[in-house]
């Protein structure tokens, strides 16, 4: 399957022949996370946790049910969810006084609890983060890791004296996903939501894009300030220094199996997965070319290179298997396999090691004596390349348009699609009528950038705001 001819069933094979996830699971959008999946996942949750812990984020971990009582108290929030959740009504034969709600995100398990953990201001800042699953009733088709009804995802939660405390926090956010994002050779856009399209009860929501190569968007976090907008209804408070009680201002960030889902989309070609060294469960494989001369030489050269590599920190497999080398190369292409080392009897004559990079395809031979030396400037730049590879792709499909008239038709998914860019003077009418108009998605305005002079697309008034919109994943 060609990934530039039909993406959407690119990208579904892929997923089943790497082995990242089988969707055979008899429920719909609930897929079983298989190992070489998993451990990817696990690879991007540990880079989540290290830019949490060291950011003063606490982990912990909450009760998968919610109290229809506690999860119906801020009105915009049950409305936006109302028609996702899943609800437990019934415990062996008996119906229950208050039917349950299946997280569908954390806010009303994790509030009620903070109105009794935050007393003073000594409680502030509360930081916590948790990594689950949870769980949306999703009516559109599903598609591995994109959109899913069980959804493995980290939520962070934090409660601030003031809102400019809270506004800290959200810039720390974004430090911690620019580090996040660059272990997975992932650019992104940070754009501020229209207020029609922002989280259900947020004062504002920043939505994190990524593009996929078929033009589409894919929001693969988001970020939003709650001011108190949480806080009064489930009545989180804490007294200030003059013994004045005051509501806490709230922020939330979080980030979901969607990540993968882009690492797939994003960086794979029609051999297979392509993964960035960072979370790739091998980074490195190392294959055997066993001639008559020496077998046994080029096999003991091979342990000792997987060894030294190893000690060094790294993750490498020595494929010995009895197989043909290239019926090996297909397998972890396939599976991403950052980079390849090829070691037969003339190569260990010579003192050196073939390497394939599978990023580029290139080709080489590194020196024995300076083994891991030149393997981690390999895996260094086989990164730079991936993340200066899809930066180029995100920017080339940036079209801007001075008039509703020079957005392209709407496509089918097969077909190349571009990300539109253009003034908007910021008026929910303006905006309504653009996306009524073009069938595009406005994604929202390019948070904390400077002011660019141009004019509304649809009424033509003096603006500063330019404002992007997509076809979504
Ligand atoms: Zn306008």
């Amino acid at each position: 399957m060609k990934k530039n001819e039909n993406f959407g069933e690119w990208y579904n094979e892929i997923v089943d022949t790497a082995e990242l996830s089988d969707k055979r699971y008899p429920i719909k959008g609930m897929n079983v996370w298989t190992p070489y999946g998993w451990k990817i996942m696990m690879m991007i949750d540990s880079f989540t946790r290290r830019e949490l812990n060291a950011t003063g984020h606490d982990e912990v971990n909450f009760p998968l049910l919610i109290p229809e009582t506690e999860f119906k108290k801020e009105k915009d929030h049950i409305k936006g969810f109302d028609s996702e959740v899943y609800w437990v009504t019934k415990a062996g034969d008996n119906e229950l006084d208050v039917p349950l709600v299946v997280r569908p995100t954390s806010e009303t398990a994790m509030y009620p609890m903070f109105s009794l953990w935050i007393r003073s201001h000594q409680d502030l800042p509360l930081k916590i983060f948790q990594i689950v699953n949870t769980f949306r009733y999703e009516t559109k088709q599903t598609r591995s890791f994109i959109r899913v009804r069980e959804i493995h995802f980290f939520e962070s939660h934090t409660c601030h004296a003031t809102e400019e405390e809270a506004q800290c926090q959200i810039e720390e956010d974004i430090v911690m996903l620019k580090k996040i994002s660059k272990e997975l050779c992932l650019p992104y856009f940070l754009l501020t939501r229209t207020d029609w399209d922002k989280f259900p009860g947020a004062h504002y929501t920043v939505g994190i894009d990524t593009v996929m190569p078929n033009g589409r968007t894919l929001q693969i976090g988001s970020i939003h300030h709650y001011r108190t907008n949480f806080s009064i209804p489930y009545d989180i408070t804490y007294e200030d220094l003059d013994g004045e009680h005051k509501h806490v201002h709230q922020t939330t960030y979080g980030m979901s199996e969607r990540l993968l889902g882009a690492v797939v989309g994003v960086h794979g070609d029609d051999s297979g997965l392509i993964l960035p060294p960072p979370i790739a469960p091998f980074q490195i494989v190392v294959i055997p070319i066993i001639s008559k001369k020496e077998p046994e030489l080029v096999l003991d050269v091979c342990k000792m290179v997987t060894d030294i590599l190893t000690k060094d920190g790294m993750r490498v497999k020595l494929d010995d298997r009895n197989m043909r080398p290239g019926a090996k190369y297909y397998d972890w292409e396939m599976r991403g396999v950052p980079l390849r080392l090829e070691i037969g009897a003339r190569d260990i004559e010579n003192k050196l090691i073939s390497f394939a990079r599978r990023d580029t395809g290139e080709k080489g031979t590194i020196d024995l004596s300076t083994l891991t030396a030149s393997v981690d400037l390999l895996l260094n730049d086989i990164s730079f390349t991936l993340y200066s590879r899809a930066l180029n792709v995100q920017e080339s499909m940036v079209t801007d348009i001075t008039d509703m008239s020079e957005a392209p038709a709407e496509t089918d998914e097969t077909k190349d699609d571009v990300i539109l860019r253009f003034g908007w003077c910021g008026s929910e009418k303006c905006g309504h009528t653009f996306e009524e108009t073009t069938g595009y998605k406005i994604l929202g305005t390019p948070y904390g950038a400077d002011p660019v002079k141009c004019e509304c697309v649809v009424c033509k008034a003096q603006s500063i705001k330019q404002a992007y919109a997509a076809h979504t994943m």
